[in-house]
């Protein structure tokens, strides 16, 4: 009987606070600093307002203006010497998801058989603090992450435990048979090879339960193969994702990689369309009339990644699609690593060097500085349904905020030397340095139940 009441204690405990309000951690007095902001960048408008002050209580913005009131203890930043702007998105990538030249060839079906899920989320959580420390407040991570490690990464870093950007996880991108992988017989059917890489849904119910239990396991958005395979999913189809989508809470990505499956994609009306080979003028009219999201990932041509000709399909995409008035996001789709990453001294490049060197290809399509910033954050923000909560500098909103020494709207290159970094409302870099000491702590110092 003791048990019994222990294990009712147990659940009643579990269950009560998910019921009613989650307890909270003992409340004390909200920490307020105060950034003073040489120049201060809204990325919507494309405008400058300088000498500003940034008052931040606790997680968020409480006021912003050239005479807000500095509360006596308030913890100030100086800022006067740079441009102060919101954080940056990279609105589709893989921070679970090393592949390399070797020993696989870059061919990331045996990443997968070789590194566990733990090793992943080990490598994710790694990743996430060098792409913070290069400015990324916000990342969408969109499948090809093992078992669910990108959610594990999204709680690692709402609770507290690791520095990082607010991860939007997907989960394991859901496909019909066969994902994108070409399975042997023997390992699809008797090992089961296709998960936890993807789920396979096929029937109407099957997509419906893989929707579920993507959003029951934490994922913040749906990823879908649209047209990985022939036998790809039909407007129908992703319509009922996106209802089902909906109920929680969620919007849905689709990768796709032929034309009709964009044209599909659009049809349906999905929230972003990923890579969007294939996409063309027309297309692109109808998504910015329909105000899908393009994360286009637009890679670079470098000495450790792509080609020419590839290079310049991919700027003449990315050129288009802007000029159509297609909402394009900043998307990199980084998953991999070769020992030509390096800098001309001979330093390794981060991931978030390799992330922000995307500018490359954004300056090949001849994009203003100013449209480029705004596809970094705002669109950003749109693209991963949290400009509500958070992104613009605005009262009531998260802080997270970066600056340069440079000016962004002149020389986008700036943004390659972030000196500053906070996301809602702490410091996490200073005069160019990580604070790592913050984070050797022995708990979920933002709270257990943070999702
Ligand atoms: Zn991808």
């Amino acid at each position: 009987m003791k048990r019994v009441i222990t294990i009712a204690a147990v659940l009643v405990s579990l269950t009560v606070p998910a019921l009613a309000q989650r307890p909270q951690a003992p409340a004390g007095p909200l920490k307020v600093t105060a950034i003073k902001a040489g120049r201060l960048v809204d990325t919507d408008a494309g405008t400058v307002s300088t000498n500003q002050i940034i008052l931040i209580e606790g997680e968020k913005i409480k006021e912003v203006g050239p005479n807000v009131a500095i509360p006596p203890g308030t913890e100030v930043i100086d800022l006067s010497k740079m441009t102060v702007l919101p954080g940056l998105v990279d609105a589709h990538a893989h921070l679970a998801m090393t592949y390399k030249e070797y020993p696989e060839n870059n061919i990331y079906y045996l990443t997968y058989v070789n590194d566990s899920t733990p090793l992943r989320a080990i490598q994710a959580a790694s990743n996430a603090m060098q792409v913070l420390n290069s400015g990324f407040t916000v990342v969408r991570d969109v499948g090809n992450n093992a078992l669910y490690a990108d959610v594990a990464l999204r709680m690692a870093i709402e609770q507290g435990w690791i520095p990082g950007p607010t991860i939007i996880p997907s989960g394991p991108m859901i496909g019909s048979t066969g994902g994108q992988f070409w399975p042997t017989p023997e390992m699809y059917k008797d090992h089961n090879i296709m998960y936890p890489e993807y789920i396979d849904a096929d029937s109407r119910d099957e997509i419906v339960k893989a929707v579920r239990q993507n959003l029951l396991f934490g994922a913040k958005t749906i990823k879908l193969c649209v047209d990985c395979k022939p036998w790809g999913y039909s407007v129908d189809d992703m319509k009922l994702v996106v209802a089902e989508a909906a109920k929680g809470g969620a919007k849905v990505e689709g990768h796709c990689q032929t034309h009709d499956g964009v044209q599909r994609s659009i049809d349906a009306g999905l929230h972003i369309i990923a890579h969007g080979r294939g996409l063309d003028e027309k297309q692109s009219e109808q998504m910015a009339q329909k105000v899908i999201y393009l994360a286009s990932t637009d890679t670079p041509f470098t000495p450790y990644r792509g080609s020419e000709n590839a290079f310049k399909n991919t700027v003449a995409t990315l050129k288009m699609a802007w000029a159509k008035g297609v909402p394009v996001t900043f998307s990199t789709d980084m998953d991999y690593w070769n020992d030509r990453m390096k800098k001309d001294n001979g330093d390794w490049m981060t991931r978030g060097d390799l992330t922000i060197n995307f500018l490359l290809t954004w300056k090949a399509a001849g994009i203003a500085p100013k449209d480029i910033l705004k596809a970094m954050t705002i669109n950003g923000y749109k693209a991963a349904d949290i400009i509500n909560d958070r992104g613009p500098i605005k009262p009531g909103l998260y802080a997270d905020i970066i600056a340069v020494p440079g000016d962004p709207l002149t020389d986008i290159d700036a943004l390659r030397n972030v000196q500053f970094v906070m996301k809602n409302g702490m410091v996490y870099k200073k005069d160019g340095v990580m604070l790592p000491e913050k984070f050797f702590h022995p708990g979920p110092v933002k709270g257990w139940n943070r999702r």
